[in-house]
């Protein structure tokens, strides 16, 4: 896994996209990761709409693909016959 430095560079600006962004030297318990959509990256129009973690990050990753949750179709068979739900990990 790529980590790029948000300093360097951007994800592009895709609402459908999603990244892991890491916070390295911040206090949410010291180093973490977190799950956000690319464009949360972006400073919004008056430059306070980042969350604080997307503030805090200081890296970020494409996620892994496909999906190591339901194998990347978006979708998670709960058995053979059962209903077919939408995966938590990439469904918005
Ligand atoms: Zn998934």
């Amino acid at each position: 896994m790529e980590w790029v430095k948000l300093t360097d560079r951007l994800p592009i600006f895709d609402d459908n996209l999603r990244v892991l962004i890491y916070t390295a030297e911040h206090d949410f318990n010291g180093e973490q990761f977190f799950d956000v959509r690319a464009t949360d990256l972006y400073d919004g129009p008056d430059g306070e709409s980042q969350s604080e973690v997307c503030a805090a990050a200081t890296h970020w990753a494409e996620r892994p693909s496909p999906c190591f949750y339901c194998g990347g179709d978006g979708e998670i068979e709960t058995d053979n016959k059962g209903p077919i739900v939408p995966c938590p990990i990439c469904s918005p």
